[in-house]
């Protein structure tokens, strides 16, 4: 028989792996709501001009990375890339301008067309949060505040380093993009193939490059701080001592600029060593003019994604699943206090499971492999008195219980 594959770049999530990723979502869950986030769900697929504008023609996801597909009515779609822009186009459609301010946060799936390799995917997961019609540096704090406290809640923030960035305002960007193209146009034969395309196409994205000779060239370009206007500087300082008054470290980067068109002030990357090139962990930032660009009103927004599979690769055990309590009927005639016992135990919040067949020492076993707790036996004698016989697996101790007794025994965990 031929092995089935998955396609190329997407991936099962099965037993540790599977555990992991509920254990990242159910973290975020519990941190976007304590920071009063509203839980959004938009489709995975949208038209097509849900992104090819918003994210710039020449952005990589827009000009190669995105799967895009005519479906039978013969509309143009595509599976989204990114939560940003589905979510703005969500706010539009719903006419939310009379909600704001609004705080949502998403979790889903993402789909690029990249070339796989350790932590990048074709089909990958992210958690994000949108803060929409705050112009305001309390919210890019917040946001900030609201990332950091959820990397602590994975244990991750010894593992990361939070590195920020101000675009200023779109003219400030424009200004700053004239002096970089000149700059780079002195050097243009030596710098790599995809930095001379950039040149053209997004200059500011040059300064990104890994490419070693690149770098050299990048180290003495025209820094992008000294093209914000006063208003865009004073903006960013505030961050700044914001972000060291709940001390939470950060790096400048003034190369850090973002793939996408959308960004304007504060851009931000939360970064680590241990995944190798692909080092970004959680990225985001403020996008005044997003909403405009496709044809709403000026509604500021600042929010982050946070790749699943990434924080998964660096969390430093598998969680772990509540150990349930096994049953065991030893007959048919046991069938029936068996389903109701489980159910009494359930109803406690504690997983129970049954183990139908083999004799005592073979169901023991069983319960065993399943990393049960214990184990209810319920033989000819347990009907015939209505009680349960328990077997604790850490104490080694056997009971008889009648469901009462069974029901205060695992109502601590509640
Ligand atoms: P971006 O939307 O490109 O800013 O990405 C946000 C986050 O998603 C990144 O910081 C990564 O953690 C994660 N991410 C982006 N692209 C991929 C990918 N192809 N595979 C896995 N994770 C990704």
């Amino acid at each position: 028989m031929s092995t089935i594959n998955p396609p190329r770049g997407t991936h099962d999530l099965i037993g540790d792996d599977s555990l992991k990723y509920l254990y990242v979502n159910e973290v975020f869950h519990k941190a976007a709501q304590l920071y009063n986030y509203e839980y959004i769900e938009t489709p995975i697929f949208e038209s097509l001009s849900v992104f090819d504008r918003t994210l710039g023609e020449t952005s990589d996801i827009v000009s190669k990375e995105m799967y895009v597909f005519e479906d039978r009515g013969g509309d143009k779609l595509c599976l989204r890339p990114e939560g940003t822009a589905g979510v703005a186009r969500a706010f539009l459609s719903n006419s939310l301008q009379r909600s704001l301010p609004l705080k949502l946060y998403y979790s889903g799936s993402m789909f690029r067309y990249e070339r796989p390799q350790k932590g990048r995917y074709r089909q990958f997961h992210q958690l994000g949060i949108e803060t929409l019609g705050i112009d305001h540096v309390l919210a890019d704090i917040e946001c900030l505040q609201m990332a950091s406290h959820f990397l602590a809640q994975l244990d991750l923030q010894g593992d990361t380093e939070l590195h920020i960035n101000s675009l200023g305002s779109a003219d400030c960007r424009w200004a700053y993009r004239e002096k970089l193209v000149s700059y780079f146009e002195n050097y243009k034969s030596e710098l790599s193939e995809d930095s001379q395309r950039r040149l053209s196409t997004n200059p500011l994205r040059i300064l990104d490059s890994k490419n070693e000779s690149d770098k050299k060239i990048i180290s003495t370009a025209p820094q992008l701080e000294a093209s914000l206007s006063t208003e865009s500087l004073s903006r960013f300082e505030a961050l700044q001592s914001g972000l060291e008054k709940l001390k939470i470290p950060f790096k400048k980067n003034s190369n850090l600029v973002r793939g996408l068109d959308y960004y304007n002030h504060l851009v931000f990357e939360y970064k680590t060593n241990a995944l190798g090139a692909q080092d970004a962990l959680l990225s985001g930032g403020r996008y005044d003019g997003l909403i405009q660009t496709m044809g709403g009103p000026q509604t500021p927004g600042i929010g982050f994604a946070a790749g699943v599979e990434r924080l998964m690769m660096l969390l430093k055990q598998t969680p772990k699943k509540l150990a349930p309590v096994a049953i065991a009927p030893m007959s048919d005639d046991a069938n029936s206090m068996a389903t109701q016992v489980a159910e009494v135990i359930r109803v406690q919040g504690v997983p129970t499971d049954f183990i139908i067949t083999g004799n005592l020492s073979n169901r023991l076993k069983k319960a065993t492999r399943m990393q049960a707790r214990g184990i209810i036996i319920i033989g000819e004698d347990e009907i015939a008195n209505n009680v349960y016989t328990y077997k604790d697996f850490a104490t080694s101790q056997q009971k008889r219980f009648t469901t009462d007794d069974l029901r205060k025994l695992f109502s601590s965990e509640r």
